[in-house]
């Protein structure tokens, strides 16, 4: 008879069991070997009493700095303003070799907040990750264990994380179901800022443009929506705290992706204006053509 072998973690922490913590949680609780034992710590009674209804995670603490004690890795899974206050709590009770990572949608200022608290923790190793999977719903109820399944997990491990520590966290994305990718914070925020934190934007924008209109004209927008309007208000669904953070967060990205989409939009405006036939047809061709690519890179 051949031992089991070890798991990849022995104690995995999730700060934060909302939708992508809970998801973590269910993935890692129906696969027992990616941790033997898994605790969630979330500051809303609410959330706990409903991970521990869920029965998703073998302990639920309160206490941040009593959750992460005997961690080999915590993922902070909070809104992307909270978590270097998280990570503030909990670096100086975790122990010697372990890996602290992150799921947040923005890298930049959050690295920029991280960097002065891990100088004085050199030993852990930080591991920043973000799996580019998600739904308009929050909480606990809301996770799924096959949410990160063939979904991109982005990591941004800073110069000098050490190999192990990033072939772990790795390792726990591909057990997720993720393909994984590691590049710079920079890139990371511009690459989000066009493909996730723009369309967010057009749809928080569009429903209120839609919603200023007069009182007979919103009540035929709601009566009447077709699929271009339905698809953007499941996007304008989402989060309002997690969203205000994103954005606030990759201000400069964004609203430099923002301007050039103003100057396409300006560009399409002017064609249909004109009626150039041929900028327009080419405009959606092109996305017809995105969006062929995106089905044939099960990413669809
Ligand atoms: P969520 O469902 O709202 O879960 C976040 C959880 O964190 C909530 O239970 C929240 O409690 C808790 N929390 C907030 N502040 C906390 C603190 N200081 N200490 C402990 N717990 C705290 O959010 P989510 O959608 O999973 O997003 C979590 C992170 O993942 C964010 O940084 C987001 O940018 C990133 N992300 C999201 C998506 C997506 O599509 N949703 C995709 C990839 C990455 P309360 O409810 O009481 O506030």
């Amino acid at each position: 008879m051949t031992d089991k072998p070890a798991p990849l973690f022995d104690t995995l922490v999730i700060i934060g069991p909302g939708l992508i913590g809970s998801s973590i949680l269910r993935r890692a609780h129906a696969d027992r070997r990616i941790a033997r034992r898994l605790v969630a710590c979330d500051i809303s009674p609410a959330v706990r009493a409903r991970v521990a209804e869920l029965g998703i995670a073998d302990a639920v603490e309160a206490d941040p700095v009593a959750a992460v004690r005997d961690a080999d890795c915590v993922i902070i899974c909070v809104p992307v303003g909270a978590i270097a206050m998280v990570a503030a709590q909990v670096l100086p009770a975790m122990k010697k070799g372990a890996i602290l990572s992150e799921v947040g949608s923005v890298k930049v200022t959050v690295m920029e907040a991280m960097a002065p608290l891990l100088s004085a923790y050199p030993d852990i190793a930080f591991v920043p990750a973000h799996p580019m999977a998600g739904t308009e719903f929050s909480g606990p109820d809301a996770g799924f264990a096959t949410l990160f399944e063939d979904r991109w997990c982005l990591l941004t491990p800073p110069v000098g994380t050490p190999a192990p520590a990033l072939a772990c966290v790795t390792t726990l994305w591909e057990m997720m179901g993720a393909r994984v990718r590691d590049m710079t914070v920079e890139h990371h925020d511009r690459v989000c800022a066009i493909v996730s934190h723009l369309p967010h934007l057009l749809a928080f924008t569009i429903c209120g443009t839609a919603d200023d209109l007069a009182d007979e004209t919103r009540s035929e927008v709601l009566d009447f929506a077709a699929s271009g309007f339905r698809d953007f208000t499941r996007i304008a669904a989402s989060d309002p705290t997690m969203w205000r953070d994103i954005f606030l967060n990759n201000r400069e990205a964004l609203l430099d992706m923002l301007d050039r989409f103003i100057a396409d939009a300006q560009a399409m405006g002017q064609a249909i204006r004109t009626g150039n036939e041929d900028v327009i047809v080419s405009r959606i061709q092109r996305g017809r053509a995105i969006r062929r690519s995106l089905i044939e890179n099960r990413q669809a």
